[in-house]
């Protein structure tokens, strides 16, 4: 079990504010700055090239994803790490497509994060005219998994409302048709226990600036079940992913396992970052994380419920049906972050109208979230919200 009450000190938080943000941007951990410094120094700063082959840089994202393995529930060997969510996203899609030739529709939902339905438009684009990305409401998804479907491209967790999809349920029903899916694990990993094994998954992806707290664009991850592995063609077939980069052959032929789903050199010092702040999953149980994690989060909604009825929660009330994120629906409510902010109090806003607050037991206690519901509270009934400097939109919501 992990003690909470110490968990919080591994990271750097700002004196006197509530960070209910890891859900966009992780803390840094503490010991983060040293190991990176040492990277530098007595890495590159001291072996130069050398590195690559004496500090274990070139094996580093096949070193990381062994990390993230126990996190998504993955064998060992089933997940690499390097470049972002948007790419290993078209990597997943595009490899999945190859393995459906004679099918043409990849099937999501209506309100998807963005970059992932972009990244499926643009590959439709490139494909022939044939391919269709079809996006149904989420209560119909059920319904829509048919024998057309080549890919079921989903997000298991909703990056606004914060509703968790039955991930196995529904790779069921698309294995049950033939069809494969791509799960997007960005809002999930390190915030609820994931078992891609158990569910089936043919292929996740997920980001670690979040929950994993590996920093700003820091990299992505990929999953790819065992039964696929071997057989996959990754469309983005760059040098790092061939079975021998350094014979410089003038031709492609892939590397075994999920080796072949890396592109070009590694960001050695992200992934070094990543590297050290997986190092806390050494110390903490998904389990536990998440047990605590479903404590704080009734404790925030039956708070915000009791003192600010004028607040819609869009959250399911279900443990079961929910990530660990929350976010109310108000007309205002960029003002209200802003003027949450100016308080100490940090959660984001996601247009048109959600507040989203980020619940992460490693560094949020029950103080906190009694803090922030009395800062909402106040905010609310008193209108200190009403204010222009809280209502001019900056770049980053
Ligand atoms: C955060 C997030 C992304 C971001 O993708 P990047 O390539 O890391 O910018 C993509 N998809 C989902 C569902 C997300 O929550």
């Amino acid at each position: 079990m992990i003690d909470f009450s110490k968990s919080k000190r591994w990271f750097q938080l700002p004196k006197d504010s509530i960070y209910l943000n890891g859900n966009s941007l992780g803390p840094m951990p503490k010991n983060l700055p040293h190991r990176l410094q040492r990277t530098l120094t007595d890495e590159w700063g001291e072996k130069l090239i050398a590195a690559w082959n004496d500090a274990g840089w070139m094996e580093q994202p096949l070193r990381v994803g062994e990390q993230i393995c126990p996190l998504i529930g993955a064998e060992s060997g089933q997940v690499i790490a390097g470049d972002t969510l948007s790419i290993q996203l078209f990597q997943a899609l595009s490899a999945a497509l190859n393995l459906r030739p004679n099918r043409k529709v990849i099937l999501s939902e209506i309100g998807n994060f963005p970059s992932d339905l972009y990244i499926a438009a643009g590959l439709v684009r490139l494909l022939d005219r044939d391919y269709e990305l079809r996006l149904v409401p989420t209560e119909e998804i059920s319904e829509n998994i048919s024998s057309e479907v080549a890919v079921l491209m989903l997000t298991e967790v909703d990056y606004r409302t914060g509703r968790r999809h039955n991930m196995q349920a529904l790779t069921r029903l698309a294995h049950d048709v033939g069809a494969l899916t791509v799960w997007d694990l960005a809002h999930s990993v390190g915030a609820i226990p994931v078992d891609v094994e158990a569910a089936n998954v043919d292929f996740a992806v997920g980001c670690t600036y979040k929950y994993l707290n590996a920093g700003p664009g820091a990299p992505a991850f990929i999953y790819v079940a065992e039964n696929h592995l071997h057989r996959i063609e990754p469309t983005l077939t760059g040098w790092l992913g061939h079975r021998a980069p350094f014979d410089f052959e003038q031709t492609y032929c892939a590397a075994n396992g999920i080796a072949r789903m890396r592109i070009g050199t590694p960001p050695v010092l992200e992934m070094t970052a990543l590297e050290c702040a997986l190092e806390i999953w050494q110390h903490a149980n998904i389990h536990d994380v998440y047990r605590k994690s479903c404590e704080l989060t009734e404790q925030f909604m039956a708070g915000v419920k009791t003192k600010c009825p004028e607040l819609s929660l869009v959250t399911p009330i279900n443990a079961s049906e929910r990530g660990s994120h929350v976010a109310f629906r108000f007309s205002e409510g960029y003002a209200v972050i802003q003027a949450l902010k100016a308080r100490g109090v940090i959660g984001d806003f996601r247009a048109p109208d959600l507040m989203r607050f980020g619940i992460a037991p490693l560094y949020n206690d029950a103080a906190d979230i009694v803090r922030a519901i009395d800062n909402i509270a106040e905010i609310i009934t008193n209108k200190l919200w009403d204010k222009a400097a809280y209502k001019k939109r900056q770049l980053v919501t």
